[in-house]
């Protein structure tokens, strides 16, 4: 009753605990490789793998698939635990696939010396041209039957980097007519004579991404691996390196597969992120038109909306698009609960109270947050020259228009009613100065009959004496199309959104002077916001999260 029903990958465990697993026997990874941050649509991935944790009360590592030194980095490593932690995740252990190098290489050996593996000394283009298709059977390699002796001796000069980097791979002895083309003598080892961020010098041979990942799972007995749909064929490969190095009776992982979650609107690659970056269209991983969680930190996202946002998308067999909107959507749900409510005009023109009192001022009380009465109220300063929003007002409108016009009555929020009356233009016709009158006896929340006259409009503004100036960022969706990845003989660098990032100078009420790094606000009737890293109380930067409602909606 009232419980949701169990996703496929939660059917798969259950299905495991009634047939001859135990619930202390479960345990999972997310396993990401430190060779870029982590992105939105590795949230998923992560959302699932701890929410099983939770869900079973099971052990989750933090595994990183530190397997390829040309790419990785301990920048990616430190920004990766950031990420997860600040997701709101606690790993059970932190896990390097480095740290299993001697364990991998001792099992090489023995392959090697059961005769299930052996030294090619062909190029990698003879050894793809000999692996056949799908449909005609790859061709044996003229290394494939070397001696143990022989491949013994090569293997460990691989591995003291006495061979040159393109010289031998190790691979392991499968079967060159295998249906599936993964299983036709797959590469074990590559030399690579690169420094490791982790193990430095110390090896000259780095293991394949098949080698190296079932192999983890076991040695930390992981109990279910989950990875995305493109390694379902990989399966077979696992569970065949899986069964050369355990022995009867070991606990074995096994590996299934989920599909990979895709957002519109943006890309989600690593590789094409970096690509972002390392060309200036971006300026960093955590520039926060990025939908790496970094970015959407500092946009303003809150880790429960990124959570609440997996946890809706959940996970599914079939591959598909989830558009951007939905994101959005739960950044408002998420906000509005906790963002305060403040006053903020970024597009000013100058309001005089013709009939307030020069040189005057008053401090009216302004509700927090009407969806958290806990949240308690503030002062505003109110006087008789205010900035609002050049939008909010029209010299004359039709019926439709609920803002300021010339002869007829607006509220300015948490203050007094107005009623327009007359504009100073410049030389060419733009409006400077918009004059109006107000009732003194209409004060929001005074309880008069003035107070409580219904009018069509309500306005925000700022008091122009006591405004603050900052620098809001106003930011849009990075690429204009919906899959920039997969439009035909186009690439996704010519969709990126030319007025993704628009600068204005903003006037915001004075009680936003203190906001520190990271502080979320609503800007009453605009959006949500919050404060850049950039920001110092000389000059504050914010962000816009998301605007009110999805401007984007047709
Ligand atoms: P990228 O192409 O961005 O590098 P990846 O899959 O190679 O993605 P990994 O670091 O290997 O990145 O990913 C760690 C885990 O996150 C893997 O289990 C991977 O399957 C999962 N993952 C990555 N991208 C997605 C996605 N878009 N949706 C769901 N899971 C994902
Ligand atoms: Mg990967
Ligand atoms: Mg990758």
């Amino acid at each position: 009753e009232g419980k949701k029903s169990l996703n496929f990958i939660e059917q798969i465990i259950e299905e495991d605990l009634q047939k001859d697993y135990k619930k202390e026997d479960l345990k999972f990874r997310f396993p990401p490789e430190p060779n870029g941050y982590l992105h939105i649509g590795h949230a998923s991935s992560i959302c699932l793998n701890f929410g099983l944790g939770e869900r079973y009360d099971a052990p989750v590592n933090l595994r990183f698939d530190d397997t390829n030194p040309t790419k990785e980095e301990q920048e990616y490593v430190d920004a990766i635990k950031r990420d997860v932690e600040w997701l709101g995740f606690k790993w059970a252990k932190e896990c390097y696939a480095s740290d299993y190098f001697q364990q991998l290489y001792d099992w090489a050996v023995e392959m090697i010396k059961n005769g299930d593996a052996y030294v090619d000394s062909q190029t990698s283009e003879e050894i793809a041209e000999q692996k056949g298709t799908p449909t005609k059977p790859g061709i044996e390699s003229p290394y494939r039957n070397r001696s143990v002796e022989e491949n013994l001796d090569l293997f460990e000069k691989m591995k003291n980097g006495d061979t040159p980097e393109r010289g031998h791979v190790l691979r392991a002895k499968i079967d060159m007519t295998a249906a599936n083309m993964l299983m036709r003598d797959p590469v074990m080892y590559r030399c690579l004579h690169k420094n490791h961020h982790r193990t430095g010098d110390n090896w000259k041979i780095y293991p394949m991404y098949d080698w190296a990942h079932g192999q983890s799972d076991f040695i930390e007995q992981v109990s279910h691996s989950f990875c995305t749909l493109e390694f379902l064929p990989h399966r077979e490969l696992y569970n065949w390196f899986i069964e050369k190095v355990s022995k009867p009776g070991d606990f074995e992982p096994k590996q299934r597969e989920f599909a990979r979650r895709n957002l519109s609107h943006t890309i989600v690659s690593k590789r094409k992120l970096l690509q972002l970056v390392e060309k200036g269209y971006v300026d960093s991983w955590d520039d926060p038109r990025m939908p790496t969680i970094s970015g959407l930190r500092r946009r303003g996202y809150t880790p429960e909306s990124i959570r609440k946002f997996a946890d809706s998308i959940g996970v599914g067999k079939r591959e598909n698009l989830i558009d951007v909107s939905h994101l959005e959507f739960c950044a408002r749900e998420d906000l509005n609960k906790i963002a305060p409510r403040v006053m903020g005009v970024l597009d000013p023109v100058k309001l005089v109270i013709t009939n307030y009192p020069e040189g005057e001022e008053e401090w009216l009380d302004a509700e927090n947050n009407p969806e958290d009465e806990s949240a308690g109220s503030r002062k505003v300063p109110f006087s008789r020259e205010l900035y609002i929003e050049r939008e909010d007002f029209k010299e004359s409108a039709n019926r439709k228009f609920f803002r300021l016009t010339l002869g007829k009555e607006v509220r300015l929020k948490n203050a007094y009613i107005i009623k327009g009356e007359d504009v100073v233009k410049d030389d060419e016709g733009k409006i400077t100065e918009i004059h109006c009158t107000y009732d003194p006896k209409s004060k929001s929340g005074s309880g008069t009959e003035e107070s409580l006259r219904k009018v069509k409009g309500t306005l925000h503004w700022v008091s122009v004496k006591h405004a603050i100036e900052a620098e809001i960022r106003l930011y849009d969706r990075l690429f204009t199309e919906e899959t920039p990845d997969g439009v035909k003989d186009k690439e996704y660098l010519d969709f990126v959104n030319p007025e993704s990032l628009k600068i204005v100078t903003g006037y915001l009420e004075p009680s936003l002077k203190d906001s520190k790094e990271q502080d979320k606000v609503q800007f009453q009737r605009i959006g949500y916001f919050c404060v850049d890293r950039d920001s110092t109380s000389a000059k504050p930067v914010f962000n816009r999260t998301v605007t009110l409602r999805d401007s984007w909606a047709k």
